[in-house]
């Protein structure tokens, strides 16, 4: 593991003065690879989310009266204002959420936080004409919601609040963000960065606990919930927005499969499948996370994987070498022990890691792939949701499909084949949201995002996502 290297950036520690809080309750965020203070987030409470929706409704009217072109200016202009302080914005991520600047982590967040805020901007979304036969005249609009509420969760904080909130103010809503309590100084710094250029009202965020959270699922003012989370949650926001029928966007918890075939030349896959289960360390909804091998070439793959994974550097996020950091939470560093611990336990093969160093400072749990592991071992059947791969063998393909359409989440999938067109067969017999082929998790601001089964409902990205922060209405005459 490399040093920490204690620099603090002038621009970020403005930034993180700004969302500081002078007055009222405020807690400490410790940065995860250190332990270390990294600032003060404010404790709002639900008298604090009352204000900030009164607010948000009442800029609503002025914005969605702005119009698409001039909506879409400001957006630009905020995609500006992050693109200025991306250094800063990355540090702050860095040191709260755990993730190495390098590598697909803080820098590169922060890229597609202003990326995607780009594309929401440019997507075009005409009114459709559905029916025009010399009787009939008929045309779909999309019109503003009102007031959307968005609830993150902590391993991409930034760029999934621009998921949530860029859309819902191109289609003329405003928006209250509800950051994970793990992660809201980087997402109230976010917030701080495009409100130097947005109206007032327009965007709010309340960093408060669950029961925030939970209140603004519930609350009658909010027309629609954006929710990033565990499956967990989604049912509870589905419960409790059902008095007021809320629209809801659920993109919930993945337990993603990749399949290997027999064709694969293992060392030229190695570093994708690597990336596809390990990028941000495994924190990722859409991360490979059960990796089905044909016996043919399981032992290749198994080395050629472990050979990569010894070669990435894991460490203190601002160190410059590093690419994998540590766990954001001792709660996610105890799950992915006791998952990786019964694996142990049923007889699987470690082929690296494993074996933590609890006499380090902060929650790094290595590098860990695991062979010849039961697909029943709760290491396959839950999600991880950090640095630890389980490598399932498998002979016949309908038995490894049947494996990784095996479990109740369905949020990505891949397909690993040097036959393209084979590859696309078995991609439409996966029960899942999106299948990658030869790649796994790489998401584009115009494709369409979403998941099937329990990893919840509702699209996002282009025409699609813009779609679902509107109010459908047809237009007769
Ligand atoms: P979480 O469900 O614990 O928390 C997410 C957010 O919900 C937090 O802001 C939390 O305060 C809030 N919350 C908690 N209880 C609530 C309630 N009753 N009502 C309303 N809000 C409530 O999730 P997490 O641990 O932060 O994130 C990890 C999970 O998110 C993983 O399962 C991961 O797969 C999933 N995830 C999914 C996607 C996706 O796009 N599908 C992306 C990232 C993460």
């Amino acid at each position: 593991m490399n040093s920490p290297i204690p620099v603090l950036e002038d621009t970020q520690a403005d930034l993180l003065a700004e969302v500081t809080p002078h007055t009222g309750e405020r807690r400490e965020i410790l940065d995860p690879a250190t332990g270390g203070l990294v600032g003060h987030a404010p404790v709002h409470s639900v008298d604090d989310l009352e204000r900030a929706i009164v607010r948000a409704k009442a800029a609503q009217p002025a914005w969605a009266a702005l119009g698409h072109e001039r909506r879409s200016e400001l957006l630009l202009l905020a995609a500006d204002a992050i693109d200025a302080e991306a250094e800063a914005l990355a540090h702050v991520l860095s040191r709260e959420q755990g993730k190495p600047l390098n590598g697909p982590n803080a820098r590169f967040e922060v890229g597609a936080a202003s990326g995607w805020m780009r594309a929401a901007a440019a997507t075009p979304l005409d009114a459709e004409v559905v029916v025009d036969d010399g009787e009939t005249r008929a045309e779909l609009h999309y019109r503003p919601i009102g007031v959307v509420g968005a609830i993150g969760p902590w391993n991409w904080p930034q760029m999934i609040t621009v998921w949530q909130v860029a859309p819902a103010l191109r289609m003329g809503n405003t928006v209250v963000v509800k950051p994970s309590e793990y992660t809201p100084l980087s997402v109230l710094a976010l917030i701080a960065v495009i409100n130097r250029v947005l109206p007032e009202g327009v965007v709010e965020v309340v960093s408060g606990g669950r029961d925030v959270g939970a209140a603004l699922a519930s609350h009658p003012s909010i027309g629609k919930v954006m929710f990033t989370g565990s499956t967990a949650t989604g049912k509870a926001i589905i419960r409790s927005s059902a008095d007021t029928v809320k629209r809801l966007t659920l993109e919930l918890g993945g337990n993603d499969a990749g399949i290997v075939l027999p064709d694969v030349d293992p060392t030229a896959i190695a570093e994708g499948v690597f990336w596809g289960a390990f990028i941000n360390t495994g924190q990722t909804c859409a991360a490979l996370k059960r990796l089905y091998v044909h016996d043919d070439v399981y032992d290749a793959v198994c080395e050629a994987l472990v050979d990569i994974a010894r070669a990435m550097p894991m460490g203190v996020g601002l160190d410059e070498a590093n690419v994998l950091g540590p766990l954001q939470n001792r709660q996610q560093f105890d799950i992915v022990d006791r998952l990786v611990d019964s694996a142990k336990a049923g007889g699987a093969r470690v082929l690296l890691g494993g074996d933590p160093d609890r006499t380090q400072p902060g929650n790094f749990y290595p590098t860990t792939l695991v062979a010849d592991i039961d697909d029943r071992s709760p290491l396959v059947q839950e999600e991880q949701f950090g640095p630890a791969l389980p490598i399932i063998r498998y002979r016949d393909l309908d038995e490894a499909i049947a494996m990784a359409n095996g479990v109740e989440v369905g949020l990505g999938a891949s397909v690993w084949s040097a036959d393209r067109d084979e590859a696309r067969r078995i991609a439409a017999r996966l029960e899942a949201g999106t299948v990658w082929i030869n790649a796994h998790g790489a998401v584009h601001p115009m494709a369409p995002f979403g998941g099937a089964k329990q990893s919840g409902y509702g699209l996002e990205f282009g025409v699609e996502g813009l779609k679902a922060l509107g109010v459908p209405q047809v237009v007769n005459g």
